[in-house]
């Protein structure tokens, strides 16, 4: 299992891995939006790591929560209320529990997935962070009873560097990508790959 403290060290990886691809994330949004999404991302995570210094809630769902709370107050545009809901959604689904096992941790991905979804109305193939999370979710529900959590996050991070690397072909269809139409095909989403980030962090994190 996964104490919030193990919750809180793989949020204080992620943030190191944001920081480390603040760039590429710019770099990604500046082809075909409006290139913050390395700032955003690097600014939101930055506030979540001081809110963990202050306090390290006491469950995972009160890890999620900080970390949802943290990202919708602080990051503007598209992806902080799409990551707030996403871990807002993974907090209720935690519920009580005071340890995280691989089911709860794959109920808890779909449900990031679901909020996600139901926040920003995009389906897969749209060209969103969607494309990432979908194939992140079935990968890791796919994995055998006997998975441990970091096998489970090293699927779902596997999963969806494809499926982020899957966006360059598309044309998409939500966000400021899609005022571009045509013209973004051939652009890896952003969004998408900071999601796939996120998850290689937590399962490297889980190791
Ligand atoms: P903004 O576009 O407001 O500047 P960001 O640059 O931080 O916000 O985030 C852009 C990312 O948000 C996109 O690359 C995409 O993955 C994601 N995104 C935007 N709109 C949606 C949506 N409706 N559903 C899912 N993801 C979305
Ligand atoms: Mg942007
Ligand atoms: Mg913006």
């Amino acid at each position: 299992g996964c104490s919030s403290e193990g919750v809180a060290a793989a949020l204080r990886a992620a943030a190191e891995v944001v920081a480390e691809h603040r760039s590429e994330l710019v770099e990604l949004d500046r082809a075909i939006g409006d290139g913050d999404h390395g700032e955003n991302m690097s600014r939101g995570f930055t506030a979540i790591v001081s809110a963990l210094e202050t306090e390290v809630p006491a469950t995972p769902a009160g890890v999620a929560k900080l970390a949802a709370t943290t990202l919708i107050s602080k990051v503007g545009g598209a992806a902080g209320p799409l990551y707030g809901t996403a871990f807002l959604r993974a907090s209720t689904r935690l519920g009580d529990a005071d340890s995280l096992d691989v089911p709860l941790l794959v109920a808890a991905l779909q449900a990031a997935l679901d909020g996600v979804q139901a926040r920003g109305k995009a389906v897969g193939g749209d060209a969103t962070m969607v494309d990432a999370l979908i194939p992140a979710v079935s990968a890791a529900e796919a994995c055998p009873a006997d998975a441990s959590i970091a096998d489970v996050l090293t699927a779902a991070a596997d999963a969806a560097d494809r499926g982020a690397e899957s966006t360059v072909d598309l044309v998409p269809r939500k966000g400021r990508a899609s005022y571009l139409g045509e013209r973004a095909v051939g652009h890896m989403d952003p969004g998408a790959r900071s999601t796939a980030l996120l998850l290689r962090a937590f399962a490297e994190a889980a190791r």
